[in-house]
């Protein structure tokens, strides 16, 4: 949890610098939970995209087994259309006068037989097909149902996700308004001016006589009216705020915590 722990702001020597680095923790925190929230609808999205590809995949199988049995029924009706046309031929049987007319006959019936084979064979074919693209229809409906499964879990985990950063964010912005309302006016603009421009950290620690804002050397001149804590310094480069870091190193981005004071304390009287 949070540093905000404001028994503790009398511990700088300025306690108007005791304040901002409170501020600053805690916008440095609202900032992160913003982008984290920021991110859901394209985690969500990134989520939902197997099951957008499985979802086209059985489309596709499935039009496919429409296209093909479309082709079965009409492989099917040329085969009764010819069936009807040989029916037309064999009854002309009686009327045939000579030898001649006979063989030409059966070269028809011949032929019409050889014809009604092919279609019955591509039906063959077709059929084969059908069941074959069926199968992968119901794979793919399958993989659509896991995946449906998948996602409606991700998406789960993302809502109850928002909804926590959601009620740390309002509770974090309360605090955040409460704590800014204590501030100078003059010190807080002069605050959110810096942060707007320097898209981060308005405020900056002196460590190992370096500002950790820009990662200049700054003057120990300088180090040491930081380390007394008297007026507020500002960084000779980036401008920043400084202020003093005797405490170990850890990221100063989440938490230039106000833990580290009771060493400044030691330190500083
Ligand atoms: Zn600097």
């Amino acid at each position: 949890m949070l540093v905000t722990d404001r028994g503790k702001q009398g511990l700088h020597l300025n306690p108007h610098l005791s304040s901002l680095i409170e501020l600053q923790t805690l916008d440095l925190r609202i900032a992160e939970i913003r982008e984290q929230r920021r991110k859901i609808p394209e985690r969500l999205a990134e989520a939902e995209a197997p099951l957008r590809e499985a979802a086209r995949l059985l489309k596709e199988t499935t039009d496919s087994v429409e296209a093909l049995v479309k082709e079965r029924r009409a492989r099917e009706r040329d085969l009764e259309a010819h069936e009807s046309q040989t029916e037309k031929l064999k009854a002309r049987l009686s009327e045939l006068k000579t030898n001649k007319e006979y063989q030409a006959y059966l070269f028809e019936i011949e032929m019409a037989n050889k014809k009604k084979g092919e279609i019955e064979e591509q039906i063959l074919i077709l059929m084969e097909k059908i069941e074959q693209m069926q199968r992968t229809a119901k794979d793919a409906q399958a993989k659509v149902t896991e995946a449906e499964r998948a996602f409606g879990r991700e998406k789960k985990t993302l809502e109850e996700l928002e909804t926590k950063l959601d009620a740390e964010l309002s509770e974090l912005d309360r605090k955040q308004r409460e704590l800014a309302a204590t501030i100078d006016k003059g010190l807080f603009d002069r605050y959110t001016k810096l942060k707007a421009v320097r898209k981060d950290m308005a405020l900056a620690p002196v460590r190992d006589g370096v500002c950790q804002g820009c990662r200049l050397q700054v003057p120990p001149q300088l180090v040491a009216e930081v380390k007394r804590s008297t007026e507020l310094q500002t960084c000779p480069y980036c401008h920043r705020m400084l202020y003093w870091d005797g405490g170990p190193v850890e990221d100063v981005r989440v938490a230039p915590g106000a833990e580290k004071a009771d060493d400044e304390v030691g330190e500083a009287v």
